[in-house]
């Protein structure tokens, strides 16, 4: 039986076991395999599902264990709930789903950001979010507007500024 620290340490997170296949060799020295298949969030809150295949050579008093990763895809967050809803999590599932939500939603919120940043109309820079807080106006400059390079800037209505906004602080950036 692999215990979870072992997967922890591998860097998976809110795991949950889905099937398992032990089978033991005892062609030269005897040597327990176990093929476990799992789903689970790696590092950057991904969900994951995975097959790691497990050698414990016996004689090696549990120093002889050896782990390689068979599969790994990525799987939707959807189905990750659908297989903890079933299996149950092993870890503290919940807690890490919540970090890999926010990640994922931090995430999203970049993209977003960067979908709606537009390229100024004079140069074709990058432009850059201002925002006068004790007036409530936004509008957009141009990158090298600072170094009297392009005076590129246009005006950013209410709604678009505010959903920018909400977008900056979900993604930290302000
Ligand atoms: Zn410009």
């Amino acid at each position: 039986m692999i215990q979870v620290s072992e997967y922890l340490k591998m860097g998976y997170r809110g795991i949950v076991f889905l099937h398992k296949l032990d089978w033991v060799e005892t062609a030269d020295i005897k040597c327990i395999h176990t093929r476990q298949e799992l789903v689970c969030f790696n590092r950057n809150g991904t969900p994951l599902r995975v097959t790691v295949h497990w050698r414990k050579n016996s004689r090696l008093n549990g120093k002889g264990l050896k782990q390689k990763i068979e599969m790994e895809e990525m799987i939707t967050q959807a189905d990750y709930e659908t297989y903890l809803m079933q299996y149950g999590a092993e870890d503290d599932a919940l807690f890490y789903q919540a970090v890999a939500r926010k990640e994922h939603e931090r995430r999203e919120a970049e993209r977003k950001i960067l979908e709606m940043t537009p390229n100024c109309p004079i140069c074709g820079n990058q432009m850059i979010f201002k925002y006068r807080s004790h007036e409530g106006v936004a509008y957009w400059i141009c990158v090298v507007s600072s170094k009297g390079k392009c005076n590129g800037s246009c005006f950013i209505p209410d709604e678009t500024s505010k959903k920018y906004r909400q977008l900056l602080e979900i993604a930290n950036q302000i």
